[in-house]
């Protein structure tokens, strides 16, 4: 068993579309980032590769390469799993966190759960997403920007 821990931050951009866990969010500015900006998925890679000690979302997928742009995070994420089964890991449990002032994700989270469990070949229950906001404080506070921590928990595979 063992436990990983990843946390992305990204400033809003007008014009794109907001997408956290793999699911568009309605009535919200995007990320700026090369890829889609989908800050939740980042955070939970970084979880999952922490955890079995394979590097992190740069080296997997660095921003310098132009594969990369605009790519659906959901399929990173796809990516990280394979490896994670070919390296004898599978997941336990993921525990993550984002916080913004806006959009309020509360209606969104369990579609988020869903989307995360199908992509990370486990059951509903055991992806927790929880949203908060940061009370207006900082930059977070100040709508600057979407932050997101995520706990990942690895099983070893029966041999
Ligand atoms: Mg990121």
């Amino acid at each position: 068993m063992r436990i990983g821990y990843g946390y992305d931050s990204h400033r809003f951009e007008q014009g794109k579309r907001l997408v956290l866990g793999g699911v568009t969010i309605p009535d919200s500015p995007g990320l700026k980032a090369h890829s889609d900006g989908d800050v939740l998925i980042h955070a939970v890679i970084d979880a999952l590769l922490g955890a079995a000690a394979l590097g992190d979302i740069g080296s997997h997928f660095p921003d310098s390469d132009e594969e990369w742009r605009g790519a659906d995070s959901a399929l990173l994420l796809a990516s990280v799993v394979r490896e994670l089964f070919a390296n004898g890991w599978k997941v336990g449990n993921i525990d993550a966190t984002v916080i913004c002032e806006k959009p309020r994700l509360r209606q969104y989270v369990d579609e988020i759960r869903d989307n995360l469990a199908e992509i990370l070949k486990t059951d509903i229950s055991c992806i927790s997403v929880k949203g908060k906001t940061n009370e207006k404080m900082d930059d977070i506070g100040a709508g600057v920007g979407i932050e997101a921590h995520a706990v990942a928990m690895l099983m070893e595979l029966p041999s």
